[in-house]
């Protein structure tokens, strides 16, 4: 019998900041597709919230691993973790990141450091963390989950994210071309505005006024970055690498307010 077109079960996937929003929605996709599925964050308490909710998406198996990803030490010890746990890795999702506002008027050295450090520093010492893992997968993927925030598009309050999310990109295009004879692809999801608990955060006017921006006329849902994300990992897309993939319900297609009179 054939493989199915797209076949992700007993895939090994590990999915930084995946205990909620964005990554949880990645890694709730992984886990109906039959993935095993790890998911990594600081709040060992809201990994076991996620942990025991993925046990009951999927067939494959859960953990969930406490990290700090602006931490390289603790990076190393996370894929430790799955590696004790399941013997290998195929596929890494580096989500994790934060997206704190300050104007450029009152943005601290720390204000700066902070978003850098998880968001792009972050990003890097986890591929690094899991190259050997990817390496040895012979199949090995790796997804950023960078934004339109920076790469396409910029919002007051946010130069230094944006300046993350782009220079995540940046670190794509090398690591692909490093990683290529590796057999490893690495690609970056770039979603629109998503219903998280991050962006609720942001409140009610914040998440109206961007529902009315986007041409699909509501915010994206967690799982639709999933989706994109569990493309990237298939068997299939092992010639797609370099590559930016955004989810944005057409966000940053306007040329104006007037475009979008429905
Ligand atoms: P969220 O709801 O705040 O979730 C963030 C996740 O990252 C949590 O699991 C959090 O867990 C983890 N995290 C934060 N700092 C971490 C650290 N230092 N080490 C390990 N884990 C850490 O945010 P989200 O909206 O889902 O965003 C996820 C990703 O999508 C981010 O990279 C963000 O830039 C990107 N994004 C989001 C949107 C959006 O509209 N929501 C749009 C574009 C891009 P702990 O706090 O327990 O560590």
């Amino acid at each position: 019998m054939s493989t199915p077109l797209f076949d992700l079960s007993s895939t090994k996937v590990l999915i930084t900041g995946g205990s909620r929003g964005i990554g949880f929605g990645i890694a709730s996709v992984f886990a109906a597709a039959g993935a095993d599925v790890s998911v990594a964050a600081r709040s060992a308490t809201d990994l076991d919230r996620a942990v025991t909710r993925l046990e009951d998406m999927g067939s494959g198996r859960t953990l969930g691993v406490v990290v700090d990803v602006a931490d390289p030490e603790s990076c190393r010890a996370m894929t430790g973790a799955v590696m004790d746990a399941w013997g290998g890795l195929d596929v890494l999702c580096a989500n994790a990141g934060i997206f704190p506002q300050a104007s450029l008027e009152t943005m601290s050295p720390k204000d700066l450091d902070d978003v850098l450090d998880v968001n792009v520093k972050g990003s890097i010492y986890s591929v690094q963390a899991c190259l050997d893992a990817l390496t040895a997968s012979g199949r090995g993927r790796v997804v950023l989950t960078s934004s339109i925030t920076g790469p396409t598009t910029g919002y007051p309050g946010w130069a230094h994210y944006g300046a993350s999310k782009a220079a995540q990109l940046g670190f794509m295009r090398t690591a692909a071309v490093e990683l290529a004879p590796r057999g490893i692809t690495v690609n970056a999801v770039l979603p629109g505005n998503v219903e998280s608990e991050g962006l609720q955060d942001l409140g009610e006017d914040y998440l109206r006024s961007m529902s009315t921006a986007v041409p699909a006329g509501r915010l994206g849902r967690p799982e639709e970055i999933g989706y994109a994300a569990a493309f990237l990992a298939t068997r299939e897309a092992a010639y797609v690498t370099g590559q930016m993939l955004t989810v944005d319900g057409g966000q940053v297609l306007p040329e104006s307010l007037d475009a979008l009179s429905r």
